[in-house]
């Protein structure tokens, strides 16, 4: 196995568990290695530190296995920490009954680079790093083990992968294909989830919690979602008695889906649902002009940044975004902010927002902290996995 051997004093964050190591802290790498093998990692005095992935076309050079000395990264390594990671979901009663849940998510369950998520019996997986990737075959064999699956849909078609130098790859890896769209109950609402076409794995199973809230604080508000993809925001607003949910996403796709959940749904008042195929900047601007206004706008948007290299751009288009949606709450209304960029702290992400009602001239304060669900767990030695924050804001 080769070496990869630090630099001086670079081995700190790696003695608090945390699973990067970039490409500034290697010395040198003794020995051959070839994207995605496994390599000994260690300090500068050659003290052992971590067995991890090697990755020489990525910024972050190799990817922590394991901390603990003499464990040997095989089949049964990933058998081990994906029954680990399902069995700790399963430990978690908020959890046990979902339908569509991360199974395990990357780093936060020892396993870098890949993501699973289940919708039923279908498990979708998505390995984003050189490591996972030369285990595909183990990490599959040990889903079908941890999960007794029906199938298993790879979506490795994430941009994230071009950073390690590995090309998009799609398609059925275990049992017999999904013909249709399936369907997933979510807090009590049916939702078609299209795991080959959908955006990501297919669904955002990271905001079950939070679309579950705007069902508790939607009764009797005209409702605004931004961003809305397939609906899970305005179906749960509805069901919480809204009397209106004017539903706003760029893609013509993701609204078919929306439209099609609702029909999923006939107890909901489809009639009180009103999509709409525009971008949003551009149509809260329209609102604005019409003198429209609402009591609850959520603000899910895209990653805007996808690293903090692009902090700066993504921090403004944050900062729209949220001034627009200021503009047009109505008195005591409630806006739910979200940002989902890596690069974006939730310090920085609260700063932008109250920015932006400043900018707007409305006075405000938080009344609830939004994070991801217990699916989507964060690592205490590896904050990164903290990506989606959110915020309550109620204005005057
Ligand atoms: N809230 C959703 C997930 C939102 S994902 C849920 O609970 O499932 C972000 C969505 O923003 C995507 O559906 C994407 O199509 C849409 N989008 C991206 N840029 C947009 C823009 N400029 N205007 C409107 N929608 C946009």
């Amino acid at each position: 196995m080769a070496k990869l051997i630090l630099l001086p004093g670079k081995e700190r964050p790696l003695l608090k568990r945390h699973p990067w190591i970039f490409a500034g802290a290697v010395g040198r790498l003794e020995g051959r290695a070839r994207p995605g093998d496994t390599v000994d990692v260690l300090a500068d005095d050659l003290r052992w530190l971590a067995r991890a992935a090697y990755s020489p076309k990525s910024d972050v050079r190799a990817r922590v296995w394991s901390f603990t000395p003499g464990e040997t990264i095989d089949d049964a390594f990933f058998k081990r920490r994906i029954a680990q990671a399902v069995a700790r979901r399963e430990s978690l009663p908020q959890l046990r009954e979902q339908a569509g849940l991360r199974l395990v998510h990357a780093e936060s369950d020892g396993l870098p680079g890949i993501i699973a998520d289940r919708y039923g019996d279908t498990v979708v997986l998505q390995l984003t790093s050189a490591g996972a990737e030369k285990w595909r075959q183990a990490i599959v064999n040990g889903l079908v083990q941890a999960t007794g699956c029906a199938r298993i849909h790879e979506r490795s078609d994430s941009e994230v992968r071009a950073l390690e130098g590995l090309e998009p790859v799609t398609g059925w890896c275990h049992g017999q294909p999904l013909e249709e769209v399936l369907t997933i109950p979510e807090n009590g609402i049916r939702m078609g989830v299209d795991v080959v076409g959908g955006h990501k794995t297919g669904f955002y199973l990271d905001q079950r919690d939070n679309r579950l809230l705007v069902s508790r604080v939607a009764a009797g508000r005209s409702v605004l979602n931004c961003f809305c993809y397939t609906g899970g925001f305005s179906l749960q607003a509805l069901a919480g008695g809204a009397a209106h949910v004017l539903s706003i996403d760029s893609s013509g796709p993701a609204l078919d889906q929306a439209r099609a959940n609702l029909a999923l749904n006939p107890e909901l008042p489809a009639a009180r649902a009103e999509w709409l195929e525009a971008d949003a900047f551009l149509a809260l601007r329209e609102f604005r002009r019409a003198g429209r206004g609402f009591d609850l706008i959520i603000l899910d948007p895209p990653k805007f940044a996808p690293s903090a290299a692009h902090a700066d751009r993504a921090a403004r288009a944050y900062r729209d975004i949220n001034m627009l949606g200021f503009r047009l709450l109505n008195p005591r209304g409630l806006l739910m902010t979200y940002s989902c960029s890596g690069g974006i702290g939730q310090e920085l992400f609260q700063r932008i927002v109250a920015g932006a009602a400043l900018e707007a001239g409305r006075e405000a304060r938080i009344i609830q902290r939004l994070t991801a669900a217990a699916d989507h767990p964060v690592g205490l030695a590896y904050p990164e996995g903290e990506y989606l924050k959110g915020l309550m804001v109620q204005a005057d």
